[in-house]
Formats: structure tokens, sequence, C-alpha cells
């Protein structure tokens, strides 16, 4: 079973500054199959695959460059705490997507 990741244009604000519009490009968390070779055996792995955001211009205000701010965004500030684990496989639930992991 397959299903299109879809990708969102997403408008941030800068995790530094506060202020700044941060344009990037949103990827749902989701399970993904990855085919392992090797011994003339194909093993078939499930791989959790977390949400991400790809910042695509740097922060108009301060000036973060957006490898920054995406590794800001991924890890979390102390106000905005990244979704559990449990939190995304709701929101996968929610979406009508496969959730066993
Ligand atoms: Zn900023």
């Amino acid at each position: 079973m397959s299903y299109e990741i879809k990708r969102e244009p997403k408008i941030l604000k800068c995790p530094f500054c506060d202020k700044g519009q941060i344009e990037a490009s949103y990827t749902p968390a989701r399970v993904e199959t990855q085919i392992a070779r090797g011994s003339g055996m194909n093993k078939t792995t499930r791989v959790w695959v977390d949400e991400r955001y790809q910042v695509i211009k740097d922060c108009p205000n301060c000036g973060k460059t957006a490898s920054q701010i995406e590794k800001s965004l991924s890890k979390g500030t102390e106000e905005s705490k990244p979704p559990s684990r449990q939190e995304i496989l709701k929101r996968l639930k929610d979406a009508g997507l496969p959730t066993k992991v």
C-alpha cells in the first residue's frame, strides 16, 4: 500500500527573532518501506520518517540562514516542542493513513 506524500507550502514565524516570515515546505511524518539488499535476500523494513520542514529562504528580519532555521524547527524550541510520536500517530489516523510501524 502506498500513498502520495504531500508537501505543503507553509509560512512560518522565524524561531530566532519571532518576527520574520519564513517560507518553508512541510513534509508530514510517515512510514516508509525500505528494501535492504544483502546476501541474496531482500529484506523489507519499515522506517519511521519524522515530519520535516524544508526552509526555502533565509529570515528577512534577522538574517538567520535557512539551514539554521531548519535545524531549530526540527529540534524544537522551548516554547514550541515538536509533537510527540503519539500526537503524530493520531494525526495520521485522522488523515486516514496507515499507522502500523
Ligand atoms: Zn529571524
